[in-house]
């Protein structure tokens, strides 16, 4: 593990062996980034493979740390789940693609929806729904505009599956994220209400340009189509998975062949040249 300097926590331990000193310094500077505002969403396109379109935007989020620099989500993400900060950058995510969503429904007249990555840990707090419903409200607008990206392990808790329940009723979309890489499968496809499933990118992966028919893939595109779910490939790198998930009936695509993560101001651009492309 790198040593870390006086007073610093260390950011590229892997081992994530924080001791409760640097926990105490993390929680301070995760406070005070919070309270300065430097967390910030960058916005990944998802593309439906019909008609090529821009459908809505997955948000992700990125740290814009004081001396450290742009930090992506893998360097902290754990840690906050590690000490429960992701409890209050969740809302903070949330909020501000709130913002996102209604700034463009004012500049273009139309939104498109906006994916947001929830932990199983913010899902496990008994007051998340009540301040999604809240926050929605309270910006006026409708809760078909967000889309929440879940993981496996976030439903094998029924308080969380309950949670699931009260937010798709009341018309928030629930995606389940890196699908293919837990055990459960298609088991707990049942017991919760999902409108899409995100096939995780290391399965996208291994389609390459040989025959390779990738069996995985598309039992999985066929499974979920059965079950009226939507499926998005996610990490799309090449025209050749592209062009092999289309003709396997998946629904979206999304991927740096199609456009990379990028910051609000870059958005417009991007549409107007990706439907001159
Ligand atoms: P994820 O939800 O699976 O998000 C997709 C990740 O794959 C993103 O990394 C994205 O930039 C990257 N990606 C997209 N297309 C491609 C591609 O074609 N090739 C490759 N190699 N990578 C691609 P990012 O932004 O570093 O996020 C990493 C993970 O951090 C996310 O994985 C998600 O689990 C988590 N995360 C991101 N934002 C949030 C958040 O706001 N809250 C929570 N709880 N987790 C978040
Ligand atoms: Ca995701
Ligand atoms: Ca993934
Ligand atoms: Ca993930």
């Amino acid at each position: 593990a790198k040593k870390a300097g006086r007073g610093q926590y260390r950011f590229f331990d892997q081992s994530l062996n924080v001791t409760d000193v640097e926990e105490f310094h993390l929680e301070q500077a995760f406070t005070e980034s919070l309270r300065n505002r430097d967390f910030l969403l960058h916005y990944q396109p998802q593309v439906c493979l019909d008609s090529m379109e821009v459908i809505g935007y997955e948000a992700l989020v990125r740290w814009q740390h004081p001396s450290f620099g742009l930090l992506y989500p893998d360097k902290f993400i754990p840690l906050s789940e590690k000490t429960g900060f992701v409890v209050k950058l969740g809302m903070e995510v949330l909020r501000l693609a709130c913002v996102q969503i209604s700034e463009w429904q004012q500049m273009l007249g139309v939104s498109k929806p906006i994916a947001v990555n929830v932990s199983p840990i913010q899902l496990s707090q008994p007051d998340f729904c009540a301040n999604v419903l809240t926050m929605l409200s309270d910006m006026g607008l409708n809760p078909d505009l967000l889309e929440l990206e879940i993981t496996e392990t976030a439903m094998l808790e029924s308080r969380a599956v309950e949670t699931l329940h009260r937010l798709k009723q009341a018309g928030i979309r629930l995606s389940l994220d890196d699908f293919g890489t837990g055990y459960a499968g298609f088991a707990h496809l049942e017991a919760v209400p999902v409108d899409k499933l995100k096939i995780d990118r290391s399965l996208i992966n291994r389609i390459s340009n040989s025959h390779d028919d990738s069996p995985i893939v598309s039992s999985t595109i066929i499974l979920a189509r059965r079950m009226a779910i939507q499926v998005v490939a996610e990490g799309v790198e090449t025209h050749d998975q592209l062009v092999h998930l289309k003709v396997a009936g998946c629904h979206i695509a999304q991927g740096y062949f199609l456009g990379r993560p990028m910051p609000a101001e870059k958005i417009l651009d991007f549409e107007r040249a990706f439907t001159e492309k």
